[in-house]
This record gives C-alpha cells, structure tokens and sequence, in this order.
C-alpha cells in the first residue's frame, strides 16, 4: 500500500507543447508521452497512467476518439483525462465532459493554471485510491475482504460464461480455531490468521487467481479457468502448504498443527447460477469436509 509516485501520460502531436507541459510537471509525477493518438492508447494500456493531458486536434486521431478508447477499456478506464486543447469553445468543452473527461483547458494557456488543475486531479486520484484501499482490503491480513469479493465473483462467473471454461470456487475454513484462541489468546489467534492467509496467497500462481477474507476464519478462493483434476492439485497443494508451516496447535483434535477445510465447487458454462447459489453449495461441502474429519478438501462439480 506504499505511496507510488503518480503517471502522467502527455499526448500532443507538437513536440514544443510536450515539452512545456513536462517542464511544467515533472516535479510532480513520473511523465510520459505520446505524440499521435494511436500511441497515446498504446502507452495508456502500457503504462497505465493516473492521469492523461490530452490534445484533440492531432492528426490521426482525435483527442475524443482516443478518450472514448482509453474509457471502454477495462485496463485504462480508471484513468483521469484533461484535455488541453486549442478548440477553446464552450461546445467541444462541453463534449470533452460528456466523453468522461475530468476537466478542460482551453490553449494557449497559463502554467499556474495547469499546474493548479493537474495538483488538484492527482490529488483526488490518490484519494479515491485511498479509499479503494480501504474499502477492498482487510486490515489484519492484507487480502481482499467481502466486499471485494462480491464484485469479483460476479464478473468471473459471467466471464466463465462466456469464455465458456470452468471456474473453481472454494470456502476455507481453519479448523477448532475457537480452541486455538481460547488457549493461545486473541493476539496469537490473529498471527496465526495472518499467516494462513499469506500462506495461501503465496500458493495461487495464476494472475486471475482470487482470494478474500470472507469473516472470521473463513476465506474464499477464485480460480477461473480450472478443471477439477487442476482444482484439486491446487487446493491439495494449498492444504499441504498450511500443514507445513508447524503452526503449533496442542488443542486440535484432527492434528498437532493449524489445518483447514475445504469445500469446493467448479461450475462449467452450462450453469446459469447466482453467486448466493455457487457460495451455498460450496460452503455445504465445507460442512461436509468438517463432517469428515476436518484438514481435508471435498470438492465437487456443480449439478
Ligand atoms: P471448526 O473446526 O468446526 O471450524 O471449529 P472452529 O472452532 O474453528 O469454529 P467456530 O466457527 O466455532 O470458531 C471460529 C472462531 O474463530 C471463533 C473466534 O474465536 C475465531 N475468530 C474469528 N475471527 C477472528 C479474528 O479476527 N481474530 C481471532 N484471533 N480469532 C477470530
Ligand atoms: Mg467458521
Ligand atoms: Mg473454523
């Protein structure tokens, strides 16, 4: 969560524009430029940017056409656009807002005005990243919490739709961790928490890969794109992985160590499900797993 230096992407076809604008900001952001239209959604998608300074007249495309570019892309959509524009005229000005720009600046234009514009959008950009932040992540163990979870679910089970592929979702849950706390205290419960979540972090390796804290000491993994032999190693691995760690545990009944359960489900694109459903159904298995002996998966294809 460390404090990145903020992107600025500049885009303007004529070089001496590009080069005011940078001496102009380079105290306050890493700069980056584009010279055409093209190259300005290739560096967005590239770099990301926080913010763009964007011409519209530019000979190959325009500044509308790449905004409309950069926002119906997933990767840049976040991005924050001000045109900086010689179509000083309340009409385009009011067309760049209509496109998702956050501001407008007519050419040729004063410095201090720029700088005090582009200081107050990065600022609200580290805001709103910020309260991202707070709202999606969970404070003791540094995973995603529910919330976040929420919003993904929904988007992977419709992409798995779609991509028609197969989608792993597992509930974890440690086991006789009620024990665990009253022996060892809350404090040691709360590292113990820490660690299995780092744990299984650590043991998903595909960028797409999910997990969530979902309360207490439960947790929620996402794998898209998953089979069940493919799931199962996983998930095995994962069990394995938490054994490992000798988190001593002298009140479990099932071990000497910290173990979990797990209760999975893959769903294929023939399924029409909510995600209250695939949840249900995942967390029946979890009960089961529990009912079997605890420290074991039991995973299933969705009927
Ligand atoms: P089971 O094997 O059936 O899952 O038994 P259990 O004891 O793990 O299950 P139960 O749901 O009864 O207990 C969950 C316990 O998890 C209750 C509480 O002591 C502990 N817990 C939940 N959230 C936290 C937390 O944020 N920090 C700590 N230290 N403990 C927590
Ligand atoms: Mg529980
Ligand atoms: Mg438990």
């Amino acid at each position: 969560m460390g404090q990145l230096e903020q992107k600025i992407l500049i885009v303007d076809d004529e070089k001496s524009n590009r080069q005011i604008l940078k001496d102009l900001l380079q105290e306050e952001a890493t700069i980056v430029f584009a010279k055409n239209g093209e190259q300005a959604i290739e560096l967005a998608k590239k770099h990301v940017p926080d913010l763009m300074l964007l011409d519209v007249v530019m000979p190959d495309k325009s500044g509308f056409e790449v905004i409309e570019a950069i926002k119906n892309n997933p990767t840049t959509m976040q991005t924050s656009v001000i045109f900086i524009t010689g179509l000083a005229n309340s009409d385009d000005e009011e067309r760049g807002f209509a496109l998702g720009g956050c501001d407008y600046i007519y050419k040729p234009f004063k410095a201090n005005i720029v700088i005090a514009r582009v200081l107050m959008h990065l600022e609200l950009i580290r805001q709103r990243k910020m309260l991202d932040e707070f709202a999606h992540f969970d404070p003791l163990t540094g995973i995603y919490n529910r919330r976040k979870l929420d919003l993904v679910i929904k988007d992977e089970i419709s992409a798995n739709k779609r991509d028609k592929k197969q989608l792993a979702i597992a509930f974890i849950d440690i086991d006789y961790f009620k024990q665990y706390n009253d022996n060892y205290g809350h404090g040691a419960g709360d590292m113990a928490l820490k660690k299995v979540a780092t744990t299984m972090k650590e043991a998903l390796h595909r960028p797409r890969d999910f997990i969530a804290r979902y309360g207490g000491e439960e947790f929620v993994i996402i794998l898209p794109d998953s089979n069940l032999s493919g799931a199962t190693q996983v998930f095995e691995q994962l069990l394995h992985a938490i054994r490992s760690k000798k988190i001593q545990h002298g009140f479990s009944d099932v071990a000497s160590m910290l173990t979990v359960s797990i209760g999975a489900v893959i769903i294929d694109d023939t399924h029409t499900v909510s995600n209250e459903e695939v949840m249900l159904q995942a967390d029946k298995l979890l009960y089961q797993a529990k009912h079997n002996g605890r420290n074991r998966l039991v995973i299933e294809q969705m009927s």
